[in-house]
C-alpha cells in the first residue's frame, strides 16, 4: 500500500503524463489538461465527465457555476474540496463541450484507473450519466440509479445527477441534494464518530478544617 508521501509524488508524476499527454486529438485544441486536485490520502473520489472552458483555462476541475454548485452540495454533507479528490472521465476539454467521443473515453480512462489505484478511496461519487456509463457500465441510466451504492471490491460506487444538470433543470436539484444526503449517511456509516471520552469522574474534596477556611472578609 503506497504511502501517503508516495501516494502524493505518485500523483503528481502522473499529473505530470496527463499534462504533456497527446494519445487523442483534445490535446490539440485544450489550453491545458485538467488531471484532478485534492490530497493523494482522500477517502472520497469525485468523478465528472469532462473539463469545461473554465476549467480547461484555470487547469482545474468543477472551478465554473456546476464547481460552485458542487461545493455547495458538499458544504451541506460537511465536506470540502480538501477533503475529496476532484476528478472526470476526460482530462482535457472537448471542444464546444460536446459529448466525449468513445475513443477519447477509452484513451483517457488509464489515467483515472491509476489515480484510483495511487489514492484507494472508499467511496466514489459519480457526477452524472457520461461518467456513469464508464464506470458502472450496464448499471442503468443515471434517473433510475441515482442515490444507490454499488459496492466494487469494497469500494462503495454513487452515482449522482451531474450538478450541471440541475443547474439546467431545477426540477434536479432536490435529487441531487438527497442523493448528497444518501452519501452523507453511508459515510457515517463507515467512518463513525468516535465515542466521547467518558466524563472524568468528579474529584472529592475534602472539607476545609474551621482553621484553614480562609475569611471571607
Ligand atoms: N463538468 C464536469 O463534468 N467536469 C468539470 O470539471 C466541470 C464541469
Amino acid at each position: 500500500m503506497p504511502t501517503s508521501a508516495n501516494a502524493a509524488s505518485e500523483l503528481q508524476e502522473l499529473h505530470a503524463r496527463v499534462r504533456a499527454c497527446t494519445l487523442c486529438g483534445l490535446h490539440a485544441t485544450r489550453t491545458q489538461a485538467v488531471p484532478g486536485t485534492g490530497p493523494a490520502h482522500a477517502r472520497i473520489m469525485i468523478v465528472g465527465e469532462a473539463p469545461g472552458a473554465n476549467e480547461d483555462l484555470q487547469g482545474q476541475p468543477f472551478v465554473g457555476a456546476a464547481g460552485k454548485l458542487l461545493d455547495n452540495l458538499l458544504a451541506k454533507i460537511g465536506l470540502s474540496r480538501q477533503d475529496v479528490f476532484v476528478t472526470n472521465v476526460l482530462k482535457c476539454r472537448p471542444p464546444m463541450n460536446r459529448d466525449p467521443m468513445p475513443n477519447e473515453a477509452e484513451t483517457c480512462l488509464p489515467y483515472l484507473r491509476r489515480q484510483f489505484a495511487i489514492i484507494r478511496p472508499a467511496a466514489v461519487l459519480i457526477l452524472g450519466r457520461h461518467a456513469l456509463e464508464r464506470m458502472l457500465p450496464g448499471v442503468g441510466s443515471i434517473s433510475r440509479v441515482h442515490g444507490q451504492i454499488f459496492m466494487r471490491s469494497d469500494v462503495a460506487f454513487m452515482p449522482c445527477y451531474h450538478p450541471a444538470a440541475a443547474l439546467h433543470n431545477g426540477a434536479l436539484l432536490a435529487d441531487l441534494e438527497r442523493d448528497f444526503e444518501r452519501v452523507r449517511e453511508y459515510l457515517d456509516r463507515l467512518f463513525p464518530a468516535p465515542e466521547p471520552e467518558p466524563e472524568p469522574a468528579p474529584a472529592t474534596v475534602e472539607p476545609l478544617s474551621p482553621s484553614e477556611q480562609l475569611p471571607l472578609i
